[in-house]
């Protein structure tokens, strides 16, 4: 085969869902695998569709996420336009040859006869109406204004096959197919004629997309067998789903990429994650960086089953990702984040010590921290906790004498905060938890912290951290 051509070829309807994303991923990956090359085209010819900005967040994801593409409208190519609005005269001129050998015909036929064909198994089907009008009317009428369609002239007889990569012998019986549109009566094509010209015209010999194509895709090789055109490698890819029942999509309301980047997920978490959707490794890795995921794709990893959206798994590789930042990369990653939490009394490193390691995603962080400037009185059984022995009790006993071990404390830092409240327990002889659990729980008034007594402590300065202690103590 010549040097192998992939294509991502999103219709820009105003964001890039993840499971365009994950085509384009997958694309890229197996063009660069094989020293191919990775071509972005953009779908428009649905004006209807068309959102104002959506071409411009196609080229800004793929940008960000590493999703280099060597032709495409903004890079150029020799294959171009790349926008199809902009291709329209191809289309006309090949529909026009499609019509000379008998592979399409035009048709005239009104909304209301259409409306009033039968309906088989709840779908209208044309009924070739049009297939047999002569050429001097089809001429007589074109010329006189009347509205048409070009449409495919499909066999009634016999079946047609392809190979698909994953699917593997896909057949459909030809009385299946109906005579489908090519070109609309706005001389705009259909996407059902469009991709397969462009394709061919784009030197696109390997098409990865969605599997709600996989049974189009016979229609499409008529068309490339009616053209006398070498038909592509096809490879479809599984559903992408919500629930076992629902189709994650962007129309339901579920996440785009954009909004999994609002929400506070790294790009490379993403990424990562939603190569994971259809395809697995034969090491069966999970966490793998854009370079392993290159090094590992293959196509015969590519499952037939659909993949659920696991909100909770991508959470959970985000962190991964978190962890591994350098606190300066942290930092200014959060920076945004931060700045919603009012935190300009405080120390932003120490901020962002103490939570790289305990949130999933940078969303989180406003809610986490909001104990820093919220301290609102709590119900004191928050002091319980069955494990350490602690209650309202044994707090109004230790928290005078955290409140006296802080006051002494000359260099405020977690260490130092630490080694004094271990120190306070030994000399109770009491375990460590029994002063621990009720300093954390008066500093905060959380159950839950993204840190101990002592990193609180420090992050709120000695000041702060004495007024809370007064204050819970006067409220026990
Ligand atoms: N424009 C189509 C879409 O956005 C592309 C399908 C294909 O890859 O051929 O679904």
């Amino acid at each position: 085969m010549s040097q192998l051509r992939t294509r991502f070829a999103p219709s820009p309807t105003g964001y890039l869902h993840i499971g365009g994303l994950r085509t384009a991923l997958y694309s890229y990956l197996y063009a660069k695998k094989n020293n191919g090359k990775f071509i972005l085209r953009i779908e428009d010819t649905d004006q209807g569709r068309y959102v104002e900005g959506a071409v411009e967040i196609i080229y800004r994801t793929l940008h960000e996420t590493g999703l280099l593409y060597d032709e495409g409208p903004d890079v150029g190519g020799d294959y171009g336009p790349y926008i199809q609005s902009q291709r329209a005269n191809e289309y006309m001129y090949y529909a026009k040859k499609l019509v000379e050998s008998g592979h399409a015909y035009y048709c005239f036929c009104s909304e209301e006869r259409l409306e009033s064909l039968p309906a088989v198994n709840g779908a209208r089907r044309y009924d070739k109406h049009c297939l047999h009008l002569s050429k001097e009317e089809v001429d007589r009428r074109i010329k006189s204004g009347e509205k048409f369609v070009i449409r495919q002239n499909m066999p009634t007889e016999g079946s047609t096959t392809y190979h698909d990569a994953v699917y593997g012998d896909i057949t459909i019986e030809n009385s299946e197919l109906e005579d489908q549109i090519l070109i609309k009566s706005d001389g705009m094509p259909t996407y059902n004629f469009a991709n397969v010209i462009d394709d061919h015209l784009m030197g696109i010999n390997c098409v990865m997309r969605g599997i709600e194509y996989l049974s189009s895709t016979p229609k499409y090789n008529l068309l490339y067998d009616a053209f006398g055109w070498e038909r592509p490698m096809y490879i479809h890819m599984p559903p992408i789903m919500k629930d076992a029942q629902h189709k994650l999509s962007k129309r339901n309301g579920d996440a785009s990429y954009e909004d999994l980047v609002k929400k506070g997920f790294l790009k490379d978490a993403i990424i990562n994650y939603i190569a994971l959707l259809g395809w697995s490794p034969k090491d069966d890795s999970e966490k793998m960086s854009f370079d392993e995921l290159l090094a590992k794709f293959d196509i015969a990893g590519i499952n037939k089953s659909p993949s659920i959206f696991d909100p909770v798994k991508l959470a959970w590789l985000n962190s991964l990702y978190i962890k591994e930042m350098t606190p300066e990369a942290f930092a200014e990653y959060a920076a945004p984040w931060l700045e919603n939490c009012y935190l300009k009394d405080f120390d932003k490193t120490l901020v962002c010590k103490l939570i790289q390691s305990r949130i999933e995603t940078f969303g989180e962080i406003e809610d986490k921290l909001r104990f820093l400037v919220e301290f609102p009185p709590f119900d004191s059984s928050l002091y319980d906790n069955q494990k350490q022995k602690t209650n309202a009790d044994t707090a109004r006993e230790i928290l005078p004498l955290v409140k006296e071990k802080f006051a002494q404390v000359e260099v405020w830092d977690n260490q130092h905060l630490y080694d004094a409240l271990i120190a306070l327990a030994t000399e109770q002889g009491v375990k460590n938890g029994k002063v621990l659990w009720p300093a954390r729980i008066a500093l905060t008034g959380l159950a839950a912290t993204p840190g101990g007594a002592s990193e609180i402590a420090e992050l709120l300065g000695k000041k702060e951290t004495l007024r809370r202690l007064d204050e819970c103590l006067s409220r026990l």
